[in-house]
Order: structure tokens, then sequence, then C-alpha cells
């Protein structure tokens, strides 16, 4: 039998990467096999809570990130029906009673009688797992209103969609117990389970909003690469061993098995993720990597109208040390004139004793120069010898002079990128200003 799997969010709010975590391993779950099935249900029997923006959210997030389904949507709330005949059957085979609950007189609810034995499954991630009789108690599943409860809804729709393998977050450990009850019950086959190990911040606490970006909508905001978001979110309680990380949608897929999934909790490390994320955009093709710039330099200033030429030698030289495409806010100084100098690097580079020497050394240097990158390389081993300072001891002088900061790519690249003109003109500023 081929496998289908489902990803079953509640459309409540936004979406967590804990949610889109489940989302990733099912769909890989499916595309690792052969004619697996991945398919979506919105599960939004909450009218009150669910929303149809919250919907979009989920289809928005599924979008970017590349996970497509191979059935429309099935959205729960249609299945109301079908969810009410499963619990006349109930009635009828006697697995479930009615009953006023409160003893109010607003109607009789629907209650599933729990079996009165142990429970076992097995979890495909955490082995046996069993339940005493006496810690479970029969529950409601139909409320006095009429409307059916999650647990029945989940079960009923699992089995409508022929759901082989429910994999999930732990969190819903607890009532798994309970769902095989109902499929034993209905008499429909118990499907497997594989729970997912939970999301944990460095304190090993469940990983949420206060602990920075938790929600997809953020991570697309904050100029991540959907394929190195995804990529990372695999590794958040699965391993392909051998240390592998970075990975092609394709190596992912053809490594993926339940087998490896880990039962321990996974932290979220976002400084992890952003090294990733500069791996992926490290090797995007040029004029792909420039338009995820260009999108997020569209909210500044100095970002909206730019020479391509130059733009595009810029995003040459900073590609390679750009962990975010919102980093390049930082890129300023390669553009605007006069540009912003950092207060503290100019206080310990560009007031200190000896600086006005080497920047008058270096402009007379440089002015003679061609701006090709060996000729700066020249220049600068010219002045070294002549201020007699070791190699390299002269970059961060001339580094805060033409850029302002103390950080960016080497300072010859960046000299030719700037252009000789541009630089000596703020070399000569920065002499006259600070020096
Ligand atoms: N709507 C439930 C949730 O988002 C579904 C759980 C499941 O996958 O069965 O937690």
């Amino acid at each position: 039998m081929s496998v289908r799997v489902r990803f079953a969010p509640s459309p409540t709010g936004n979406v967590h990467i804990g949610n889109i975590r489940a989302a990733i391993f099912n769909w890989l779950f499916a595309r690792h096999h052969e004619n697996g099935r991945f398919l979506l249900r919105i599960e939004d029997t909450d009218r009150e809570r669910s929303t149809p923006e919250a919907v979009k959210a989920i289809l928005d997030a599924m979008e970017w990130l590349g996970i497509n389904y191979d059935e429309a949507p099935l959205y729960q709330s249609t299945q109301h029906a079908r969810h009410l005949e499963a619990a006349q059957q109930l009635l009828a085979n006697g697995h479930a009673y009615k009953e006023d609950k409160g003893g109010t007189g607003q109607g009789e609810c629907i209650i599933f009688r729990m079996p009165g034995t142990d429970m076992a499954f097995h979890d495909e991630v955490k082995g046996d797992l069993r339940k005493e009789a006496k810690d479970m108690k029969d529950f409601v599943i139909v409320r006095s209103d009429g409307s059916p409860v999650f647990h029945l809804a989940n079960v009923v729709d699992d089995i409508t969609q022929s759901i082989t393998h429910i994999i999930r977050g732990d969190d819903h450990v607890e009532n798994t117990f309970r769902h095989v009850a109902l499929y034993q019950a209905l008499g429909a086959p118990v499907p497997r389970y594989a729970h997912l190990p939970m999301i944990v911040n460095a304190q090993g606490k469940p990983y949420s909003k206060r602990d920075g970006a938790a929600y997809i909508g953020q991570f697309r905001e904050m100029g991540f690469s959907p394929d190195a978001l995804f990529n990372y979110l695999t590794l958040l309680g699965w391993s392909p061993g051998e240390d592998r990380e970075k990975m092609t949608r394709a190596e992912i897929i053809a490594a993926f098995t339940l087998d490896r999934v880990k039962s321990a909790p996974a932290q979220m490390d976002l400084r992890k993720l952003s090294h990733m994320n500069g791996l992926y955009l490290a090797e995007l093709p040029l004029d792909q990597f420039m338009n995820g710039v260009r999108e997020f330099l569209t909210g500044l200033d100095w970002g909206r109208s730019l020479d391509e030429t130059y733009f595009a030698a810029v995003c040459k030289l900073m590609q390679s040390r750009t962990p975010l495409y919102s980093q390049a806010e930082t890129w300023n100084f390669f553009f605007i004139d006069p540009i912003p100098y950092d207060e503290k690097a100019v206080q310990k580079n560009l007031k200190k004793e000896g600086a006005r020497t080497t920047l008058e050394t270096l402009a007379t240097l440089l002015t003679a120069t061609d701006f090709s990158e060996a000729a700066l390389q020249q220049a600068l081993r010219q002045a070294e010898t002549a201020l007699g300072s070791g190699e390299g001891k002269l970059n961060q002088t001339l580094r805060v002079a033409v850029t302002g900061v103390t950080v960016g790519a080497g300072i010859c690249e960046t000299l030719h990128v700037l252009g000789k003109e541009r630089s000596l003109t703020r070399l000569n500023h920065a002499l006259t200003t600070f020096c």
C-alpha cells in the first residue's frame, strides 16, 4: 500500500516553525516513497478561532517553502456530517453514550467509552508507548451544541483520507491513546504514528516568539532564503548522519526515513540558521542574489535608484559574506556621500597618533595608482614599507577613512569597487576632518 500522509494545521494564527516542520517531515516522507501522497487538511472546526487570514498564511508559507500537496485541501468544517455519522455509529455499537453533562438541561453530549483496558501503540520515534486503563477516562466527542470535538473530527478525517502514517508534534502523544481507541471502535485500521520532538530554545523551553523569529512570515521578512530555512528545519529533529547538514532537496528526500528522527528535543539556533542561509545565498546566481538584495533596499532612501553596474559590483563583492539579505542595509557606505562615520571606529583608528601620517602617505601612493586589485595591493605594501609598519597594519585606518566602519570585505577589493575618485575624496575628507 502506498503511503498517505497529511499536514493538518488549525488555522488560528501565525504559522509557527514547529507547525511547518511537521509539514516538511510529512512532505519528505511522502516524497521519499514511491507513489507517496502528501495531503493538506485544514482543521477549521473551531469556528471562533479559525480565520481566512490564518488559512492564507498557511498556504503562503507552504508555497514559499515549496511544499506542494497532492489533492485539493480538505476543510474539516465540510466534514461535519461524517463526524456526526461516526458518533452515531459509536452510539449504536455501544462505544459511546449520551449524557447531560453537569445536568444543566442544556442538552446531551456524546461521550466516548474508553475500552477499560491498558492501551499501547508503537511510535516510530519514541518506541512502544503504554498507558494504564485507570489513567484514561471517557471523553466527550460531540458537545451538547452538536459540534464534534477535535479527537473525533481528527480521527474521522484521517480515516476518510486513508492516512497511513500520522507524523505530528509530540504534544499529541497523550491524545494518541484516545485516537487509537477511536480507530478500533470505528473498525478502522490504526495508522502508524511518529511523534516529532519539541523545538526548544537554548534553555530547553518550548521555542516561542520571545526567543526571536518563530513564525514563517518573520523569516521571510528578515530575508531568509526559503531553501535555507527548509534545509535547516529538516535538521530540527532529524539527521541524515555523517554530519551532513547542507543538502539539496533531492538529497534530503532520498535520505529521509523515520528511523533517523530523534526523540530528544531539537534546539532552534538562529545563528546556525543564519550561517546556513549565508551558504545558500553565496551560491545563488548573481542576478538572483541582486534581486533578493534589491527587494530589501527599496525601503531605504539610498536603495531606490542604483547604478546597475556599480550595484552588481557591490553585490559580487558582498555575496559570499552576506548571511541575510537584510544585511545589505549596512552597505550604505558604498552608495552615499558623505558617508556616516562610526564614532567609536573614528576614535580608535583615525584620532590616534600616526593616523595623519598614515593617511597622507596612503593618499599620495593611491593617487599614483590605478585601482586594480593588484596595483592596490602593491600600493599598500609600499605604504607599509615607507611607514615601517607590519603587513596589514594600515588596513583598519584606511578602511575607516573610506567606509566609516571597521568591518567589510577585503580592503583592496573594497577600494577597487568604490573606485579611485570616491576613495580619494573620502580619504582626504577623513584627513581634514578627523586628523
Ligand atoms: N490540528 C492539529 C494541530 O495542529 C492536528 C494535529 C495532527 O496532526 O493530528 O495540532
